[in-house]
């Protein structure tokens, strides 16, 4: 059972293959809580590979993962994923109201904190506009929600489960203009006081975090703040 953390996270020379090939070699990375880590690099480099690893979608071939110094292979995944928030590029709706889909985050919580949470997050304007409001029937697919409307969703579910750790991959799909800057705003509440792995695509979440990693053919090419680098 992994205890209340902090968000402290370090992977220590961590090896990783899906196969034979080996796809991360002895990664480095030590992450102090409320940090925001933005991950940038080419298509295939090992990003997502990453992330998957800290939320234990994959075990580790070599080294370790540890999450305020407990070694994440040693804890119940139940644990280790209830202080985890995961933020898919197309998050899941389910079919049900927006109201069910941003509860989802927490079960119990009421209209009024899954309204204030979507307000929090900047997703209320796009409900309010919606004929049924909260109400507004969505399915699987999403219909009738935008790729970054689906997004914003998906941050007020997180914000209502409340994780310590997030993991996001950012949408790489065009996205208007006002539900970008929503995006942007919602992003920056969403980080406060957590810590942060974003398989970041937009420019401004890559201005905005606190060290960027350049990943290269499963390595750490550099790192360091935007000015920095
Ligand atoms: P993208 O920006 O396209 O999402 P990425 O940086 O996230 O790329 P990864 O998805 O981590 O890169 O992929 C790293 C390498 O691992 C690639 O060579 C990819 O082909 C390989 N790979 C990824 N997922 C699997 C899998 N499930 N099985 C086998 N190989 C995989």
């Amino acid at each position: 059972e992994l205890p209340a953390i902090k968000g402290k996270v370090d992977f220590k020379d961590v090896v990783f293959g899906y196969d034979d090939e080996k796809i991360l070699d002895k990664i480095n990375i030590h992450v102090e809580p409320g940090e925001t880590i933005a991950l940038v690099g080419a298509t295939g480099s090992g990003k997502t590979t990453i992330v998957s690893l800290l939320s234990r979608f994959y075990d580790v071939k070599g080294g370790s993962v540890k999450i305020d110094g407990h070694d994440i292979q040693t804890v119940t995944l139940a644990s280790l994923r209830k202080q985890m928030g995961v933020m898919l590029q197309d998050p899941f709706i389910f079919s049900g109201t927006i109201m069910d889909n941003i509860r989802y985050g927490r079960l119990d919580a009421t209209d009024e904190e899954v309204i204030a949470a979507a307000k929090a997050v900047q997703a209320h304007p796009f409900i309010a506009s919606m004929k049924d409001g909260y109400l507004t029937e969505v399915n699987e697919r999403g219909s009738r929600l935008s790729s970054g409307q689906r997004q914003l969703i998906s941050f007020a579910r997180t914000l209502l489960a409340d994780p310590k750790i997030l993991i996001l991959d950012e949408a790489t799909s065009s996205i208007d203009t006002e539900t970008e800057l929503a995006l942007q705003k919602g992003l920056e509440t969403l980080l406060k006081g957590r810590t942060s792995f974003i398989i970041a695509h937009r420019l401004s979440t890559i201005q905005n975090a606190s060290r960027i990693l350049v990943i290269n053919k499963g390595r750490i090419l550099e790192e360091g703040a935007h000015d920095e680098l």
